[in-house]
């Protein structure tokens, strides 16, 4: 980036916090020493409190963009200068929500899996994809003047939904907590196991150099994820860079009953 001079950077989310981590590592300063102006960034889901970090760290504006590799890869899907729900190409892909259990399709608004119809796509044709991904359409014309449909930020996916004790649990819910508290470090891991018959949840944080013997925060990190999920669960600091950082998709799941 630094040899380009390049001004725009495309990954995953998670991608881009690595990158950040490794660019404090090496000395450089985005802000200063890179021509980073913003950042086009996709295929896991990411919260907005993610988005203020990824800002924060490198000096850029995040926009979320959408896709699956089966319809085009990404550019089904992307945000405005607005950032309120991700403009979709609706001249070539036609979107539905629908109930993933009944398969029926829902009222404008409602929150549901995103499926596509391809209007334009040849050869290989796809009548309501179903995407597993979770997302709710606003048909309302947008600031920036546009008025095709414009979907929600992909809040999870509905095989990402653990449930815990019988209550539905989705990643996404975890990191918004932790992140929206301040001072954490933006890698964490969920640990499902099962204790006899009952299901444990564990929330593991990376410490932060200001977080050293943070006893205080971790029960009140504990208490916000519990009241947020109506679930009881651990948080758990560990060392700094301990949790696996990802060159595609991270990991953020160990669900250990299914072994
Ligand atoms: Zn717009």
């Amino acid at each position: 980036m630094q040899d380009f001079g390049s001004n725009i950077l495309t990954c995953t989310p998670s991608y881009a916090l690595y990158l950040a981590e490794v660019l404090a590592e090496m000395g450089i300063d985005p802000k200063k020493d890179l021509k980073l102006v913003a950042g086009v960034f996709g295929a896991e889901p990411w919260t907005d409190e993610m988005r203020a970090q990824i800002e924060e760290k490198l000096g850029i504006l995040a926009f979320d963009i959408y896709g699956l590799s089966e319809i085009i890869g990404p550019g089904v899907s992307i945000e405005c200068e607005h950032r309120c729900g991700l403009h979709i190409q609706e001249d070539h892909f036609v979107p539905e929500i629908i109930d993933s259990v009944t398969e029926e399709v829902l009222p404008e608004g409602s929150e549901g899996e995103i499926v596509f119809t391809c209007i334009t796509k040849e050869a290989f044709p796809l009548i309501r994809y179903r995407t597993r991904d979770i997302s709710r359409l606003a048909y309302d014309k947008c600031e920036c003047g546009r008025t095709i449909a414009r979907m929600r930020k992909v809040s999870g996916r509905t095989d990402d939904m653990l449930i815990i004790r019988g209550v539905n649990v989705f990643p996404s819910q975890i990191e918004s907590v932790l992140l929206d508290m301040g001072q954490t470090s933006p890698h964490y891991q969920i640990v499902v196991d099962k204790k006899g018959m009952m299901d444990t949840l564990e929330v593991q944080v990376e410490m932060t150099q200001d977080m050293f013997s943070d006893e205080v925060k971790e029960v009140e990190r504990r208490n916000a994820i519990e009241s947020t999920l109506a679930v009881s669960c651990a948080v758990k600091l560990v060392e700094p860079k301990t949790i696996a950082r990802s060159e595609g998709k991270a990991v953020r799941v160990i669900d250990k009953r299914k072994r």
